[in-house]
Order: structure tokens, then sequence, then C-alpha cells
């Protein structure tokens, strides 16, 4: 029997208002849509102001709730509109917005409370930590992170108040959601942002950098990073036994037909199972119908294991229709031998169980490539005692017996999915007109004018540039990635030392290290270790991070970095945490900070206690993006001093982390190995490697490096530069610091002139070379 005593909710995309109207007509229970200006699908057509109010009240006529993605990160200079705007929509609605950034958060919570928050998968919510986390701060909803399986999820619905929901159908993202930067990094369009290139579903060739050999593992370039897409009419039982209570479909770039006909087949099974759920059985011709939609092979994702052999399809990352049978005759236009797949075909003939009219369009896997035949000429004919679709063409060659054909378009699917929304939606114009900030919103212009203040956002805010000098002192921070490495750079030129490794964090390995616990007795002022904690950490290794982290504090340490909100949470739980006041922490880049509120929301978690020491701004956002932050910040909070800003500055920047074993793709023998890269069309490489946790790594093509910029990177309020040692060998990390330390120590001595030919000198070394500047001076889309 069900789980549950209402019906789990059935929640529908809509790029645009034929897709809301179709997902209206095929039973959605609540639509997400996007205002035009904000939400993770800048590229759909979305809705502006008028529209809005026309879908909602459509939607509510009809008892659906609308749900709003407002699911980016945003900037400083968009906080004011974004809250005029919201002052205007919650006029019209409340029923729901789905949000990513933690400074939406805090304006939210502040000016309309009453709205309900539901936390975006781009939030990454995998533990029940961060849950318990965002539940305090007002979340009413989470939609948790597509990696979790059903054993994970049904852990953590047993513990929370907060309402589940989770993806059912449609493309998945290789990386984790929200931890993406590969189109960020090769162009600049973020996907935090909405505005992702998609770099996942292109080809890459994987490469053995092995001396200066280059081995090359696959002979030709293959979609190794692109997903499957999820499907879960065959496990949807089991989704509402693990308490589930809202299940979305994938798909606001996706168009209405698609809208109509997966939300229309899983509106069906849902009812069924509720209906009947002994005799619950999808048919096969409802999983034909859903392939005919835009589908790539089906999966079902992570829900039922973790450890996945068959989630990548490297062969195509398009839509790829229904198998329908093989060529079993030819009929070519001449007579005689024709040499196989030579000969000019008048027909083929295909014994296909689906039916196959005019209209359908099919592709036929030829030796030759894909051919597209749109078919006119159909005649089913009967050959000793078979039957056989004949499907004339014009006069084509290519065709060879035994080629795949595949459905690729349904005319008689289409019109059933046109059916649902054909008529009903010609009355709404798209018009360009902005929405109208006077409109009556839930408060008045000052009202806004005050809050917005705190902030000091303004109208034309978030250009507050001032060009000034950064008197304090410019700390490097080295981050490593094994406690070994200690002994060879603890008397180098970095002040902190962030030591990264969850597997030996989590064994108590680290705490072993005698040079560590050396280091962490020594408390020399300036010169913190810093312990990093994991940014991806599921409930079951939560309580032994718990305990190592309170042995490490037990032995002295007291900076940590913390990467995941969850282990904010379980900071806040730790028994010498409780006890002892002077632990700080560091906030690190992955909670992707790129506005004043988004900062005030995590400060107001852990301002107190456990204190902040430092704070590591988006890597997405720009020089001047930062200056705006600390600023504000500086004004807000006068009192607090010892604050690091700290950036990005020099290493490989990882792009991806995906839950998936590395050794999953082909010749998995030398994958893992530090020199091993994926080659993309350009010839660029990016790194990747596998962790001990069977995840998957990438990381930027290029190396970001910032020694050039330093004298206009200090002008921005930064005092803390983060150098990665990764795939670095330790003689070039030491090289690389030391090049640091001389560069700003000439700045903060004035002597700006043998900076620039210090610097100058070093363009010709390697370890300067070919680098890239990362966001700092370009910023994203
Ligand atoms: S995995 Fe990254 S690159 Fe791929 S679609 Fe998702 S956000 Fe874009």
């Amino acid at each position: 029997m069900t789980g549950n005593k209402s019906k789990i909710e059935l929640v529908a995309p809509a790029g645009g208002f034929e897709q809301l109207v179709a997902a209206l007509n095929a039973g959605a229970d609540s639509v997400y849509l996007g205002f035009k200006q904000y939400g993770a699908r800048a590229y759909a057509e979305n809705f502006n102001f008028r529209q809005l109010r026309k879908a909602v009240s459509k939607a509510h006529a009809r008892g659906v709730k609308i749900y709003l993605t407002l699911n980016t990160i945003i900037k400083d200079d968009e906080i004011y509109d974004i809250v005029y705007f919201l002052n205007n929509y919650t006029n019209i609605c409340k029923d729901g917005i789905i949000i990513q950034d933690a400074g939406l958060c805090r304006i939210i919570q502040d000016l309309f409370p009453d709205v309900p928050m539901h936390a975006s998968t781009q939030m990454n919510i995998h533990n029940s930590n961060s849950l318990d986390l965002f539940g305090t701060a007002g979340f009413k909803r989470a939609v948790l992170a597509r990696e979790m399986t059903l054993d994970e999820i049904k852990g953590l619905s047993n513990k929370t108040k907060v309402s589940l929901e989770i993806f059912g159908h449609g493309s998945q993202c290789y990386c984790y959601s929200g931890k993406c930067y590969f189109s960020s990094f090769t162009g600049g369009r973020s996907g935090n942002r909405g505005r992702c290139a998609q770099p996942c579903r292109m080809k890459y060739t994987p490469v053995q950098v092995d001396g200066k050999k280059d081995i090359y593992l696959s002979r030709s370039p293959s979609y190794l990073l692109s997903k499957k897409d999820l499907y879960t009419l065959d496990i949807l039982p089991e989704i509402i036994v693990a308490g589930i209570r809202a299940l979305k479909m994938e798909g606001r770039m996706k168009s209405p037909e698609y809208v109509a006909i997966i939300v229309g087949t899983y509106r069906k099974y849902i009812d069924l199972y509720y209906r009947d759920p002994e005799n619950y059985k999808v048919k096969e011709e409802d999983v034909y119908k859903i392939k005919q939609m835009f589908s790539r092979q089906l999966c079902n994702g992570y829900y039922k294991s973790s450890s996945l052999k068959n989630i990548i399809d490297p062969g195509r990352s398009g839509s790829i229709g229904n198998l329908i049978g093989r060529i079993k005759k030819i009929d070519y236009s001449h007579s005689g031998r024709v040499k196989r797949g030579y000969g000019r075909a008048e027909a083929i003939y295909i014994n296909s169980k689906w039916p196959v009219r005019s209209g359908d369009i099919l592709e036929v896997w030829t030796r030759k490539g894909n051919k597209k035949i749109i078919v006119k000429n159909i005649d089913r004919i009967e050959e000793k005692g078979k039957y056989y679709y004949r499907i004339g063409l014009d006069s084509e060659d290519g065709f060879s017996l035994k080629d795949r054909v595949i459905k690729y378009f349904d005319k008689k699917i289409d019109e059933e999915a046109k059916s649902l929304f054909r008529y009903s939606s010609g009355n709404i114009k798209d018009d360009i007109k902005p929405y109208n900030r006077k409109t009556s919103g839930i408060h008045s212009r000052e009202k806004l004018r005050q809050y917005l203040e705190r902030y000091h956002i303004g109208e034309d805010s978030g250009k507050i540039i001032v060009k000034g000098n950064n008197t304090e002192k410019i700390k490097l921070t080295v981050k490593i990635y094994n406690s070994r490495e200690l002994e060879s750079i603890q008397d180098g030129d970095a002040d902190n030392i962030l030591i990264s490794s969850q597997q030996e964090l989590l064994s108590g390995k680290m705490i072993e290290n005698e040079v560590l616990q050396g280091l962490i007795k020594k408390d020399k002022p300036g010169k913190q270790l810093i312990i990093d904690t994991p940014d991806i950490i599921y409930d079951r290794d939560m309580d032994k991070l718990k305990s190592e982290i309170d042995n490490l504090i037990e032995r002295g340490a007291k900076y940590f970095r913390i990467s995941n909100p969850g282990i904010m949470k379980l900071m806040s739980q730790c028994d010498n945490i409780k006890k002892n006041n002077g632990i700080k922490v560091i906030i690190g880049n992955t909670f992707n900070i790129s506005n004043i509120a988004a900062l005030d929301f995590y400060y107001n978690i852990l301002g107190d206690y456990p204190g902040i020491s430092g704070i590591e701004l988006s890597p997405e956002i720009n020089m001047e993006e930062s200056r705006s932050i600390i600023d504000s910040f500086k004004k807000m909070h006068r009192e607090k001093r010892g604050i690091d800003f700290s950036v990005f500055a020099h290493g490989f920047f990882k792009v991806m982390t995906a839950r998936c074993d590395i050794s999953l793709y082909e010749n998995s023998s030398s994958m893992g190995h530090a020199n091993l890269f994926l080659e993309d069309r350009k010839k660029y490489r990016f790194r990747i490697t596998g962790d001990e946790n069977a995840n998957t790594l990438i990381y930027n093509s290029k190396n970001i490096c910032s020694i050039f910029d330093l004298e206009i990177i200090i002008t921005s309020g930064i005092n803390s530069l983060l150098i990665d040692s990764i795939f670095m060998r330790p003689e070039d990390i030491k090289n690389i610091l030391k090049n640091y330390r001389k560069a700003l120590s000439l700045i903060a001595g004035n002597k700006v002139d043998v900076y620039r030919s210090f610097t100058e000198d070093l363009s010709s070394d390697p370890l300067f070379m070919d680098y890239s500047k990362g966001h700092f001076f370009r910023g994203v889309e």
C-alpha cells in the first residue's frame, strides 16, 4: 500500500505558455516556470510579468500551483531589481519560489516570510544536516540532489519535516548540480546562472600523457560525459513508499509536445498506483510513447544503486527514439548484384511490431552514418506468413540488410500531444515590455528602500568601485592533499596550510601524522593549519566526521574549512566546539557566495559560534563584484576585524564532481592517474581523476595564475590568496609560493617597477606560462 495519505505531487516544467497549457491539460498538480530575467534556464522562452499573471490565474482556476524558479546565483547589482520584482510577484502568487542562492533566501525570509521557499536541486542537498540547516532557515521543500539512492532518501525522509521532492524524469547533469563550473570556465556561460552551454554533451577522447608521449585510449572521440535520461515509471511505487512528496519532470527547455506526453503518462501511472497498487504495471506502449519524445537512453539514475556501470551513453548525446526493427529486404532501382551499401534503393522492408505511418520520421543507422527518412510511401505487405512495412524511397544509397531502423518521430503521438495545447494558447502574445515596478506590491517603495540600505544597495547599486590600496598583509594559503606533504611545506612561504584529504580525515589517519601534531602545537601567530572538510558527504559518514573533528580539536586544531552546509550544522554539534569558543571556520568557495545577502545569510548562521575567520567568495564573480561584497560587508560589520577574504589565485580549478566511479570508463585500468585527460574537439585537455569516494573529478584545462595581476587584485579588498597544489610537484609548489611571496613584498614595499620587471621575467617560466585568469577579470554571463 502507499506510504502517504495524499498523492505524490506531479510537478511539471513550463518553459513557455504552450508548455504551461500542455502541463495543465495533461494533469500536473503544480507547474514550475521562470521569469524572463532570472531562473536556471535563461535560454528557455520563459514568462514576462503579464504572462506570469495569466499563468497564475489559469493554473489557479484549475487548482494547480505555480512555483517560480529563481534558482540561479545572483549578483549584488541584480538584488535591487529582484526585490522589486518579488514585491510585485508575491502579490499575485504565494505558492512557492524555488531558489539556489542563500542571498535570496535571506531576502525572502525577511520581506516575504509567508511565501514557501523550495531549495533547488542546485543547492545539492544530500544529507540530513543540510536539510536541517535549510529547514531552520525557512525552506518548506527541498529538491534533493539527483545523485541520491532511494535508501539514502528514505533515511532523510524519516528525519525531516521538510517536504522532499526528487526528479522523476528527464535529462541529467553529469556533475552534481550547483557544483558544475565546466561551462563557465570553458566559455564564460555559467550553469549556476542558467546559461550552461552543455559541454558535457560534447565528444571527448581520453588521453594518457606518459612523459612526453600521448597515448590515446580510444580511436575516436565519444560522449564520455553524457548521461542517459532519468526514467522512474517502473520504480514509482518504491519512490512513493520512500516518503517523497513531489515528483518533478525535468524539461523547461523542452517542447510543449514533450511536456504533454511525459506529464500525461506520469499522471496516468501515479493515478493507477493509488487506485490499484497491487496491479501496478507499466505498459510497453507507454514506454514506447515516452521514448518518442525527446529522449536519450533511459535509466533509473542513482535511485537503485550509487555504483553505476551504465549511466553514460558514449554513443549519442541527443534524442534516440525507439528501435523498431532492422532492414529485412531492399528493393534496388536497378537489377543485378549490388555491393553492400552502394546500390540505389527504392524501398526498404522492416518487420516492426510498432506501427509505421505516413508522416513518421525514421532514422536508419547505416555504415555510412545515420539517414533520415520521412515516410511518404508505405505499404503493409505479407510474405511467407510474415508482415512487413515496405517504405518507398527516392532512390537513395547507403542501406544494407540488418541496418537498425529507429522511429525518430511518431506523427500520431505528436498529434495526441498537440491536442493538449493547440487550441488554448493562441491568445497569449509575448510582449517584451519589462514589468512595471510601480505595479502594486506587498511593501511600499519606502520599506524596500530601507531594507536594501542595510546591504548598501540602491537603484544603481553594485558599482561602488573606488580604487584604493589594501594596506593589510596579503596572506598565502596553500592547499595540499596529503598530510605527508606537510613535512616539505611547513617551513615554506605559506602563511596558512589547508590540508584536504577526506580519506585521511575520516579514517583518523590525519591526526596520527606527527608533523601535523607538531604544527598544531606550535600555534605560531599568523601561521594557521586549516583542516578541510568534504564538500560531498552523505549521512553515513557524518558521525565519523564529527568524532574526528572533536579529536582534532582536542589535540589543539583550531581552524576548519567548510564546504558543505551540513558540516556547518555539524560544527555546532561538536562537543569540543561547544566548549571552546576559539574555533574558527573558513567558508569555502563551494558555497558560491556571489552577493552580500548570501554572505549575510551564512554569516548569521556562523558569525558568532563558531566564529568565521575566512570567506572564499564565489569563483564565478569578478573583481568589481568581489569588491562590492567586501565593501558592503565591512560597512555592515565595522566591529569585526580579522576576517580574510580569499580568492582562488593559482592552480587547477575543479570544474566537475560526479558521483560515478572513474572505472566505469573504457580502459579503466589506466584511469585515475594524475596524467589522464579528456581532450575536446579543439584539443583542449581536461584532467580527469577519481577520488576515494568513487567520485570522478574533472579539472579546468588551464592553470589559473594571478601573479601578474596582484597589483590590481589587492585593490579589491581580497587579503588572502589560495594556491592549490593539485597535480604539482612539491618543488614546484615551493617555487610558486616563493615567487608569490616575493611579488607581494615588492608591492607592499611600494617597489612596483621592480615587481613588474620581476614578473616579466617569470613569464618565461613554465610554472607561470599558458595560464588562465579565471573569472576575476571577466566574470560570467
Ligand atoms: S553537468 Fe554541467 S555542463 Fe553538463 S549540463 Fe549540467 S551544468 Fe551543464
